[in-house]
């Protein structure tokens, strides 16, 4: 496989001032995942660092850490987990309410969604505040995972959100 270069990737998220409201960029990842070289390859490397970790779940943050976390979780022999927003799990949750960038929600797992002990990697598309990845780990952790690492396709290095997640092993592609 032809490897594309990291600034490759970069130069396919597009930024959005003001959206969803005044004073957010927000980082467009669509362009990249249109893109069927560059998709791979952002596959390819987020699931790179956990190979041969024992990864057992996969745990994609809605919405776009979903389009994320399948393709890794295929990668790594790992189930996927949906770690969504709250109101829309069928059945019984654990859930944790948290700060975004831009406002508050609150996100919910399953609480059968894994057997205790599993190793999971959350996986998001961008690590902004670090509150909805710190809400995520929380959850995963109540339900009986072990939290090998988060890892991110964006980190907004000057929103300090690794800071959030000191106790794990905490990776992004490309920083800004
Ligand atoms: P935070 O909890 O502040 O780390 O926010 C992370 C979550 O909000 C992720 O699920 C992102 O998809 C989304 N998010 C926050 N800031 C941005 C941004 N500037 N561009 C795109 N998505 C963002």
């Amino acid at each position: 496989m032809t490897r594309t270069a990291a600034m490759d990737l970069k130069s396919l998220i597009k930024d959005v001032p003001d959206w969803p409201q005044k004073g957010v960029v927000f980082k467009d990842i669509t362009p990249l995942l249109s893109d069927a070289k560059a998709f791979e390859e952002t596959i390819d490397r987020l699931a790179e660092p956990w190979k041969g970790k024992g990864v057992d779940i996969v745990a994609g943050i809605e919405s776009r850490g979903f389009l994320l976390a399948a393709g890794v979780a295929l990668k790594l022999g790992a189930g996927l987990v949906p770690v969504r927003k709250s109101g829309k799990l069928p059945r019984a949750v654990v859930g944790e309410s948290y700060s975004l960038e831009y406002g508050t929600a609150a996100i919910e797992a399953h609480q059968d969604a894994f057997p205790k002990g599993s190793k999971v990697l959350l996986i998001d598309d961008v690590l902004a505040t670090g509150g909805t990845a710190k809400a995520a780990v929380s959850i995963l952790e109540r339900i009986g995972g072990q939290v090998v690492g988060t890892m991110f396709l964006i980190e907004l290095g000057f929103l300090k959100g690794r800071e959030k997640l000191r106790d794990c092993d905490c990776r992004a592609l490309i920083a800004y």
